[in-house]
């Protein structure tokens, strides 16, 4: 009987597939709206971490590509003898008005959205599209 052949992933493959997925996406979108929410005086990093139920590591991710596509601000404050930081909404990203109906697709939150739209990705392939398209709600 031949061995079973194992299959190594890369880490970066594994960190891209974790950023595509709906949790990852769904994740973004509560920063957002909890940002949005906040206001002004925005949100302690640690104290995000509470409201979304993550460690600091999947925090730290879902803020890193937040900031690089231009949506949260991050301002260092010394809190309780302790360097943080807290969290607003860029200002570009107030101005941004989703309407409710184009929130649920998932695509218009993906970071991949560029290469299905330049055919660089099958999106006949994709399993986040699949899964949306047969939600029953
Ligand atoms: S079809 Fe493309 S843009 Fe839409 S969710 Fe899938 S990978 Fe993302």
């Amino acid at each position: 009987m031949a061995p079973a052949s194992k299959v190594y992933a890369h880490e970066e493959d594994i960190e891209e597939l974790e950023e595509s997925s709906v949790q990852f996406q769904a994740l973004e979108r509560r920063v957002l709206e909890l940002l949005r929410e906040a206001g002004e005086k925005g949100v302690l990093q640690r104290e995000l971490w509470k409201k979304l139920d993550v460690d600091s590591r999947k925090g730290l991710k879902i803020l890193r590509k937040l900031e690089s596509q231009g949506l949260i601000a991050k301002e260092q404050v010394v809190y309780k003898g302790r360097k943080t930081y807290v969290l607003k909404l860029a200002k570009e990203a107030e101005e941004v008005q989703i309407p409710g109906f184009l929130e649920e697709i998932p695509c218009f939150f993906c970071p991949f959205l560029h290469k299905c739209a330049s055919g660089e990705r099958d999106i006949y392939s994709c399993a986040i599209l699949q899964e949306w398209l047969n939600k029953d709600d």
